[in-house]
């Protein structure tokens, strides 16, 4: 995992993604509406994907291990915890599937003051969370929401 910048919207892109929110918030959406608007939303999630791969290094590698291929969006703060971010860039990371299915899920865990314990690396810079030990990354500290410490994702 490495530090990435998250790049600007081109502005109808954007205006699609407000609007989608607005009816998210419309609705009062829960995390299973959310998840079903996102799903129906080929279009935007297609040149969502466009942008996510142009930010990703090498050829569209997995923001989080950097190793497989980008091939899911992942929200970053998981609908079920987020429904109104289904559509906010800002939470939308390309993932490989292993990483996406397997190995974040729905998780997103929390210390005891609410902040997240997992790195988005379009945010802060994964290197302040990770240190490499034995040719595995590993989190700097060790996170106890998380059953298995050497996880080589989150920190
Ligand atoms: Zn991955």
């Amino acid at each position: 995992m490495i530090r990435l910048h998250r790049l600007a919207l081109p502005p109808e892109l954007a205006e699609q993604l407000r609007d989608r929110t607005k009816r998210l918030r419309e609705k009062q959406a829960v995390g299973s509406a959310a998840r079903t608007d996102w799903k129906a939303a080929k279009g935007i999630r297609g040149q969502l994907t466009h942008h996510l791969t142009e930010m990703a290094t090498g050829i569209r590698r997995c923001m989080y291990c950097g190793d497989g291929l980008g091939t899911d969006i992942d929200h970053f703060e998981p609908l079920a915890e987020a429904p109104l971010r289904a559509f906010d860039w800002l939470n939308h990371l390309l993932a490989c599937s292993h990483c996406n299915s397997h190995q974040k899920r729905e998780s997103f865990p929390r210390d005891e003051d609410g902040t997240t314990l997992l790195v988005d690396p379009s945010a802060e810079d994964p290197y302040e969370h990770l240190e490499l030990a034995d040719r595995v990354l590993r989190g700097r500290e060790v996170v106890d929401a998380l059953a298995d410490p050497a996880l080589h994702l989150w920190s």
